[in-house]
């Protein structure tokens, strides 16, 4: 957040909650005034301003469209009033950085996916300890990726890409929205299951990334189906596989890395919410609880399955299994990226 934009929400933080409060006296209901104006639930405190949910990459791309898919609902669960902010930069790792350093007190949450488990192998001076600078809160889904290229990319099928990259590894451009992001670690699996070193350019993030492979800037990039689907659709780019082991009933003419000829490209791209270390459990209780609600709802769970995904199971929209993934990931990833010998700085 610049100093700006931080005094002018400090501003309308401090205008809100006074009116809040007007609303809080005149009414005399006990209930919560929200920072819609509304009253709403009980009056127990938790939230009573504008909760800011950062999303470590640019607008447009899938975690982006995740977290404003759930933001809705959530708010409506909690009785208030939830924004999003984009806080791109270095494959994630630079909102994750300032959602580490934020007030543990539930008004700063963090959407962050794969990369929060990659990221301690790849950086040096990261900032922040995935495990001990956050509380989870809870797991929210987990996304099938896509091997794409622009649309008028000579290859056809996910073999001719393979020869085709081997033959022009020079001249190949494979784009990520970041070192550390998803789509960094599929490229880097395609590169290996492909036996090639393509030119990678980063991004900040999916958006601006598939907005260039759409307009012919760059060749192939492997990202989420949840921001690949409208472009495969409407083909404005080629899709060659999908990374998981099944097919994307979304995609059903989309073939498995499998069933294309490269079985060892597989990966999927898991997501979950986290708030600063210290935070009170009972606000990460409200925020596990508002989530489960807004997974569990009908319009969520269509939005998501057009773009190729599902909400977890609730079971796993809870902070002891979201905990245990990260735990479990951090080891799995730790072990790939020491053993490619790849580092970020
Ligand atoms: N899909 C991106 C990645 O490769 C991130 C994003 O823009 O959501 O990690």
């Amino acid at each position: 957040m610049t100093p700006a934009t931080r005094y002018r929400a400090a501003t309308r933080i401090i205008v809100l909650i006074a009116a809040a409060a007007l609303l809080a006296a005149c009414s005399g209901t006990g209930g919560t005034v929200t920072t819609d104006g509304t009253t709403d639930g009980p009056d127990d405190g938790y939230p009573d301003r504008t909760i800011t949910f950062v999303v470590p990459f640019s607008a447009g791309g899938p975690t982006d469209t995740l977290t404003r898919m759930i933001a809705d609902p959530m708010a409506a669960k909690l009785g208030g009033k939830i924004v999003v902010q984009n806080v791109e930069g270095a494959g994630g790792t630079v909102g994750a950085g300032e959602v580490a350093r934020a007030q543990p007190d539930g008004y700063t949450v963090l959407m962050h996916h794969i990369g929060m488990s990659t990221a301690p192998a790849l950086y040096k001076d990261l900032g922040y300890r995935p495990l001990e600078s956050f509380e989870t809160v809870g797991l929210v889904t987990e996304v099938p990726m896509t091997i794409v290229s622009r649309k008028d990319f000579g290859p056809a099928t996910l073999q001719d890409l393979v020869s085709y990259v081997k033959a022009n590894a020079d001249k190949v451009t494979l784009a990520n929205a970041g070192i550390g992001a998803a789509s960094h670690l599929c490229g880097l699996l395609f590169q290996t299951a492909a036996g090639v070193e393509l030119q990678e350019v980063p991004y900040e993030g999916t958006g601006p990334a598939l907005t260039d492979l759409v307009g012919g800037k760059v060749d192939v990039m492997c990202d989420q189906t949840t921001s690949t689907s409208g472009q495969i659709a409407a083909h404005e780019v080629k899709v060659y596989a999908v990374t998981t082991p099944e097919r994307v009933t979304s995609l059903p003419d989309v073939p498995t890395t499998a069933e294309a000829g490269l079985p060892q490209l597989q990966v999927s791209v898991w997501h979950g919410l986290y708030v600063p270390h210290g935070t009170p459990p009972d606000v990460v209780t409200k925020l596990s609880e508002a989530l489960k609600t807004a997974l569990a709802d009908q319009k969520v769970i269509d939005q998501m399955a057009k773009l190729g995904t599902a909400p977890v199971p609730a079971g796993q929209a809870t902070p002891e299994a979201h905990k245990a993934k990260l735990q479990e990931q951090l080891g799995t990833w730790g072990k790939v990226i020491a053993d490619a010998g790849i580092k970020a700085s």
